[in-house]
């Protein structure tokens, strides 16, 4: 079957019909690397459309805590981390940790995201005291924590396995696990880039026995490391079958998927992509807005799907929510890992975020880590004068 014949099917598309419906890996493969992209994104508006009839983009506020810059992965990607003994590591205290949440508290905000690097040095301990912590002093506040590769360090540390670890941070108050860590699941990629990140199946792993708890989770993807359609589709299909398994046996599954291009400027990864070099890294404008359509298309089960401004500046973060994105991610107020490797915006004021969603044709919404509805209320006189969102309705 041809793009043509693929998305004039896609078109029947509804939430009762979904599975006869459901997109192939070759015909998400045929569509990434043939259809046009004004229609590939016309047809991921529709389907944006019949998943969320309502024309809302939510965000979140909420911010970005790297608690630990110490790591022994070493992905090449990465200009974050410090190998141990390194003069230029750091750990943030429990009291620095909370004058930060402090500020998030201040602008209303309601979950943070706190990850770093796999630090050997620190004990399960350390971690079960400052999740205790900072539910005490911060009620209110979720505490989404630790991507799956910082759990497998934290469980290979204390000798316990992985579900024994989250069960231990969940009793003490952990609301979920930020999605980070992803990358492509796919083995040659990851052997390639992260070698010592392990195989795609222990993410996976991880990220369902957080679900198997009922903790929230949501999966990403950094894409551009060389790879093609045909590896991109296939870290979307890991994803949609394991949210397929978990959301029949746990009822509860991601909430969102978030993808970005791999940043190339300061890295050693970034430096192979120089001089006459074999394989084109990273990915432009138009390729990541084919990449979220082609995700909304293909994740059908699969909620929502996120604009990412931190890498794709604002305006194609906006072109994206007109390509089957509805929500534009969150505040952060600082990011530290994905920026060392070149991105300069580091935070967003909600202000900001509500005039983005306006302009592209939608209705601002506040919402929580679990995408709850919060109440939200509409912060410039010329956002507010503005008509209803009537051009894509
Ligand atoms: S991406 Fe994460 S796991 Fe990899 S080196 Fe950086 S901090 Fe460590």
């Amino acid at each position: 079957m041809d793009w043509i014949q693929i998305l004039k099917q896609q078109a029947d598309w509804s939430k009762t019909n979904s599975s006869e419906y459901r997109l192939s890996p070759e015909q998400a493969i045929e569509l990434y690397d043939n259809a046009p992209l004004h229609q590939l994104m016309a047809a991921a508006m529709a389907r944006r459309k019949s998943m969320h009839p309502e024309g809302n983009v939510t965000y979140l506020i909420d911010r970005n805590i790297n608690y630990t810059n110490v790591c022994t992965i070493n992905c090449q990607f990465c200009s974050f981390y410090r190998p141990p003994n390194h003069p230029e590591t750091y750990t943030q205290t429990f009291e620095e940790i909370s004058a930060r949440i402090v500020e998030l508290e201040e602008i209303g905000g309601s979950r943070i995201l706190m990850q770093g690097g796999v630090n050997p040095e620190l004990p399960i301990k350390w971690y079960q005291d400052l999740i205790s912590s900072l539910v005490i002093n911060h009620p209110t506040i979720d505490l989404d924590c630790f991507s799956p590769i910082e759990i497998e360090g934290i469980a290979e540390v204390s000798g316990l396995t992985t579900l024994e670890v989250l069960k231990k941070f969940q009793s003490v108050g952990m609301h979920g696990l930020p999605g980070g860590g992803a990358e492509m699941l796919v083995e040659s990629v990851r052997n390639d880039v992260s070698p010592k990140k392990g195989l795609p199946k222990n993410w996976l792993r991880v990220m369902q026995e957080a679900q198997s708890l009922g903790l929230t989770t949501s999966a990403t993807n950094v894409f551009g490391f060389g790879e093609g359609a045909i590896e991109r589709v296939e870290h979307m299909l890991r994803l949609r079958e394991l949210q397929d398994q978990s959301l029949q046996q746990y009822k509860i599954g991601f909430t969102s998927f978030i993808a970005w291009p791999v940043q190339l400027e300061v890295n050693s990864f970034g430096r192979r992509n120089k001089g006459q070099n074999k394989f084109e890294l990273g990915a432009g404008s138009s390729e990541y807005l084919r990449h979220v359509a082609v995700s909304r298309l293909f994740l059908d089960n699969i909620e929502n799907i996120q604009s990412s401004w931190p890498t794709m500046g604002v305006a194609v973060a906006q072109m994206a929510l007109l390509g089957g994105a509805n929500d534009v991610g969150s505040t952060m107020m600082e990011e530290n890992v994905v920026s060392a490797s070149g991105t300069t915006k580091l935070s967003a004021s909600e202000e900001e975020l509500q005039d983005v969603i306006f302009r592209a044709g939608f209705k601002p919404m506040r919402r929580d880590s679990d995408y709850n509805l919060l109440p939200t209320s509409i912060l410039t006189a010329e956002v507010s004068s503005m008509k209803a969102p009537t051009p894509i309705q």
